[in-house]
């Protein structure tokens, strides 16, 4: 039942035929566990606490800086110096007194993952780096809770639901390892619009509510890219993946781990190390003989469309360098062991594409030394 000034404040969710009074109250049942009160947390907490989710927990050890107001907006001017949950709990209240806020003043860690998530029916992923975000999808899986994940790269976000007990892949099937430290700059290196986790951590509160609702279809098996800049949404296929070392057929993960800050890979793939003990080069007389022979890798030519124009080798799949990170899904669907070839104008693009491939898992890529400056002398 819900009191006159509930009636009131929740009216416009009344009059939505998929809310109604019993949707309503299925939020009011509802619990959701923020790991994060940062720039994707915010506007989650915010619009989960406006909506009427009886229970918000929050997981954060940081206290408010000044640096976070241009994005955190849970936090203001007053709260400089508190602890993000105090700042947030109280934000919340103000909105929102009906809500139950618990605090959880830890750093998300595994001694204490599967506790903290298991008392909470939705998790949402609002980590800023790799061990936190890899902790929230283990433990999301094995305890069976939808894992609301979102992340941001200065103009660029991304956002699925991974609940592999619902239908859909797991993070893992996607990026099995956390990628080797200083390859993934973090927010403070790389800068980021404040709007942008505004917007991503907003889609996350959306994608929590209908969960809740059991409304709508939350894009499981599908990886949601916004680009800022072009005002686009794009999306990209995620499949499960039988070797998953988490939702797998036969997974080695078991239980929650820490990785380190560092992210340093803890279980290197043995065939990994001895490519890369090797140059990972070819030259485009190497090349050539691939191609005439039946070639059943991926040639990737990373030059600009305006250079694409000018020339190009037929069979080669043309991804501008600055579009790889979002090709990696679909590229991950091929396979990380598959053979992929890179190529530039005269090679130095191609090695640093080589190099963020193989951060990100990548087993057997290979730079093409001279680019297609030495592959038009070779074929004039
Ligand atoms: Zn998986």
């Amino acid at each position: 039942m819900f009191s006159l000034e509930e009636q009131a404040r929740y009216a416009r969710h009344f009059s939505l035929e998929q809310v109604g009074i019993a949707g309503q109250e299925k939020l009011k049942q509802a619990s959701v566990l923020c790991i994060g009160a940062g720039g994707l947390g915010s506007p989650s907490c915010l619009y989960l606490a406006a909506a009427g989710i009886g229970r918000i927990g929050i997981v954060d050890p940081d206290t408010v800086e000044l640096s976070n107001l241009q994005r955190q907006i849970l936090h203001s001017q007053s709260s400089i110096g508190q602890s993000k949950l105090k700042s947030g709990a109280s934000r919340i209240q103000e909105i929102n007194p009906h809500v139950k806020v618990e605090q959880h003043n830890v750093r998300f860690s595994a001694t204490n993952a599967m506790d903290i998530a298991s008392q909470y029916d939705v998790i949402i992923d609002g980590t800023d780096n790799f061990p936190t975000r890899y902790l929230s999808n283990d433990v999301a899986y094995l305890l069976k809770k939808p894992n609301i994940y979102a992340s941001i790269f200065r103009f660029e976000g991304q956002l699925s639901v991974f609940a592999p007990h619902l239908g859909g892949p797991c993070y893992r099937c996607m990026l099995p390892e956390p990628p080797d430290a200083g390859s993934v700059p973090s927010c403070a290196e790389a800068g980021v619009l404040g709007v942008l986790p505004g917007i991503m951590g907003s889609l996350q509160a959306m994608e929590a509510i209908k969960i809740i609702l059991e409304c709508g279809s939350p894009p499981l098996g599908r990886l949601i890219h916004y680009d800022a800049l072009s005002t686009s949404f794009r999306e990209f296929n995620l499949r499960s993946d039988p070797e998953c070392p988490l939702c797998g057929s036969n997974p080695s993960i078991t239980e929650p781990i820490d990785y380190q800050q560092s992210c340093s890979k803890t279980q290197t793939k043995s065939n990994n190390e001895n490519i890369m003990e090797q140059p990972n080069e070819i030259n485009v007389e190497q090349l050539k003989d691939k191609l005439d022979q039946a070639f059943d890798g991926l040639l990737i030519d990373v030059r600009e469309s305006w250079e694409h124009n000018v020339s190009h080798i037929d069979s080669a799949k043309h991804i501008p360098m600055g579009e790889i990170p979002e090709f990696v899904p679909e590229l991950n669907n091929m396979g990380t062991g598959q053979e992929l070839l890179i190529i530039c104008k005269s090679g130095g693009r191609s090695a640093r594409v080589m190099d963020y491939l193989a951060d990100q898992g990548f087993t057997n890529v290979y730079n093409v030394i001279g680019g297609m400056d030495a592959w038009s002398k070779l074929t004039p």
